[in-house]
């Protein structure tokens, strides 16, 4: 089903009218109200005025994570405060996160590109659906339920709810939509079976998942556990939250809603354009957003066009779900994390290395991280008070610096395996994605 039927399966050539007549105003917009875009079009001599077709956004520079971080918190607002109405930020807890604000405009593009693609996962104002995804600074539950209400659903906003709430929820209030991590939806699984709740006993039929990479092997086992069938959701919080490409119910591929992004997929190491059907990272543009356009935005997302028709009818261009990232981004439980955050707090402590090795895994659908860190040599002939003490310690730091609690095990100097050139291999992922 199509909410949007004349912008889902618009012509190509008149989407791409559009997205040039889109593009355009957003490029005076950004060069007139956003200092950032003025000076570096300025230094590169980009004409705002020369971009006449969508093959000229390859004259346009890139914007970085950098970049957003540098312009902490408001720099690249294109509206003055009093225009926005909301204001989401990033997970990253370290340092500074990137801010951003939506405008009443972009609020209202956002809820109906969210009930567009729930409307493509079969959900209707029948529905009763569960937001089991948090509700705070983070893009994910505000996004999935001003959808959700737009569509007429019921909406039960679980968001800050544990496992155990979320299923008596599910089972009484007779929830049909789950939409949350694909983490937590696995998590949600594995506990039912374990309380002898047979799925059957729910009204549960479809689940919308996203926020992190989950493999098709996680998929078959939500599915089974859940008895449901699931679609994929792909967003991030500085394009605008969930709901920038979505899965329909072919399922070959995540459609990108290109009247109000458009993508490009580029070789990181060139920066031009990946060859036809190779992987590349995404780089979005945002063509009608007010508070905060952005130009060629680097996600360090990495996916591929696929080619051809879809058989739903849309003729919004497709993406293979996103396989990894080029930059050592880890997401834990939905925060997303560097290791150079956990160095940085390893630096800060006396008596530690900062040698380490990140340890991922999963166990009951939940992440658990552990770190193995070397410690100096006379600490660690220390007694087994101070080591403990120690560990704490580092726990607690790494806590709040990124807010992940994990698992810290001392170990002695030159413990941890390296490689023949002597690097440390920095994360070991054992989760099955
Ligand atoms: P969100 O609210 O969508 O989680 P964040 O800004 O916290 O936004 O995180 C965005 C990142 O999460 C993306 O750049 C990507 O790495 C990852 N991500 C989001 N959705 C998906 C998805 N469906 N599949 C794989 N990774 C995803
Ligand atoms: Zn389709």
């Amino acid at each position: 089903m199509m909410l949007n039927k004349e912008y889902e399966a618009m012509h190509r050539e008149d989407l791409e009218q559009l997205q040039l007549e889109r593009l355009q105003s957003t490029l005076h917009r950004v060069y007139r109200n956003v200092a950032f875009y003025h000076q570096i079009f300025d230094d590169r001599k980009t004409d705002v005025e020369k971009i006449r077709n969508l093959a000229d956004v390859n004259q346009l520079p890139f914007t970085t994570k950098e970049d957003l971080k540098k312009s902490y918190p408001y720099d690249m607002f294109a509206v003055p405060l009093r225009d926005i109405v909301r204001i989401h930020s990033t997970s990253g807890t370290t340092g500074k996160p990137i801010v951003v604000g939506y405008t009443k405009n972009d609020i209202n593009t956002w809820t109906s590109l969210m009930a567009r693609v729930m409307t493509a996962a079969g959900i209707t104002e029948q529905d009763v659906v569960q937001i089991a995804y948090s509700y705070s600074l983070f893009t994910g539950g505000f996004g999935f339920h001003f959808g959700a209400e737009r569509l007429g659903s019921s909406v039960i906003p679980a968001g800050g709810e544990d496992v155990v709430k979320q299923i008596m929820i599910m089972k009484d209030f007779k929830t049909t939509v789950l939409a949350g991590t694909p983490g937590f939806a696995l998590h949600i699984g594995t506990v039912l079976k374990d309380s002898g709740i047979h799925p059957e006993e729910l009204s549960l039929k479809t689940g919308i998942f996203g926020a992190e990479p989950w493999s098709r092997n996680m998929r078959l086992q939500i599915e089974e556990s859940l008895r449901i069938e699931t679609f994929d959701n792909y967003g991030l919080t500085e394009i605008m939250g969930p709901g920038v490409a979505f899965e329909c119910s072919a399922k070959q591929g995540l459609h990108v809603n290109e009247d109000h992004f458009m993508v490009e997929i580029i070789d990181p190491e060139t920066r031009m354009p990946a060859a036809p059907g190779k992987q590349g990272e995404l780089v979005f543009t945002t063509i009608t957003k007010q508070g905060f356009p952005l130009i060629r935005y680097r996600t360090g997302d990495i996916s591929a066009f696929l080619e051809g028709d879809c058989p739903c009818g849309r003729t919004l261009r497709r993406i293979e779900r996103i396989s990894g990232r080029t930059d050592d981004m880890m997401i834990i439980e939905g925060i997303n994390a560097f290791p150079s955050q956990i160095e940085e707090v390893l630096l800060q402590i006396e008596g530690v290395k900062p040698h380490y090795q990140i340890i991922l895994e999963r166990s009951s659908g939940m992440d658990t991280m552990e770190v193995q860190v070397e410690v100096e040599e006379q600490v660690f002939s220390d007694e087994t008070k101070v080591l403990e003490k120690l560990r704490l310690a580092i726990q607690q730091r790494i806590k709040s610096a990124m807010g992940i609690v994990c698992k810290i095990t001392l170990v002695e100097p030159k413990k941890l395996n390296r490689s023949t050139g002597g690097k440390l291999k920095r994360i070991v992922d054992n989760r099955d994605r």
